[in-house]
């Protein structure tokens, strides 16, 4: 692979900006100063710095968005603003799109990724990949609430999945474990038991929750390790050598 080509794919540099480091001495592989922005390099052994930083190859990038509400679960909308609309410059060029959607009115964990084979497997109904929400309603739960929950509601002609609800002490909220994504299931379900949403934020998803220090409308990478757990939760971790 060409330097340059390693430092649009991880989302870093522009190739013009890529062939400006190298001039400018800032870029360095396996300890010696790049001289050619189109030196052919090994993404997974080279050792590759910028600005005295270690580059970590990625074929993909995937990003963690806290969504803020306001904002489709889209690349593109003719009206409204839309969840790649917040991905940092430096990722603008890498084709991001959300895997899965949040309603417009919903915030929390999104992941954006130009992984597809990865967002189809995570979202792929036989996963059963778990999506922790948070949410407030304005009238108490009823008593029976869990049961009907953990027995599979039917909402018109949909029955959902099991899902396991734990209310707050006032019952004027709670969190809520789904293993699917129906259409506005949660809003449904709480509707059905005529305690209707406020406030709804994933909070989890594959159980890696919401980065604390992630504000709302910010992005951070994906680590390593969470990335292995959601490779894993999509049923494509690698395979341990013999
Ligand atoms: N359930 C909903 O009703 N809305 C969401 O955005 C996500 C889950």
């Amino acid at each position: 692979m060409r330097l340059d080509k390693l430092f649009t794919t991880v989302g870093l540099l522009s190739r013009r900006e890529a062939a400006i480091a190298v001039r400018r001495g800032e870029i360095t592989v396996d300890g010696v100063t790049a001289r050619r922005a189109d030196m052919q390099i090994d993404p997974l052994t080279a050792t590759v710095t910028l600005r005295g930083e270690p580059i970590v190859y990625r074929e993909f990038v995937y990003l963690w968005l806290n969504k803020p509400a306001g904002y489709v679960s889209a690349t593109e909308d003719s009206r409204l603003p839309v969840v790649t609309e917040l991905v940092p410059e430096e990722y603008r060029r890498l084709s991001l799109f959300p895997c899965g959607r949040l309603d417009r009115d919903t915030v929390g964990l999104m992941l954006l990724t130009n992984d597809g084979a990865l967002s189809h497997a995570l979202l792929a109904p036989r996963r059963g990949v778990p999506k922790v929400y948070r949410f407030r309603v304005d009238a108490p739960l009823p008593e029976g609430a869990e049961e009907r929950l953990a027995e599979g509601m039917v909402l018109g002609e949909v029955r959902c999945r099991p899902a396991v609800l734990t209310a707050d002490g006032d019952r004027m909220g709670g969190s809520v474990l789904l293993t699917e994504g129906k259409y506005h299931e949660v809003k449904r379900m709480m509707a059905a038991l005529s305690a209707p949403i406020t406030f709804l934020e994933r909070y989890s998803f594959a159980g890696i929750p919401l980065p604390p220090e992630l504000p709302r409308g910010a992005c951070r990478p994906v680590s390593e390790g969470e990335l292995a757990t959601l490779r894993s939760a999509a049923g494509l971790a690698d395979k341990e050598p013999d």
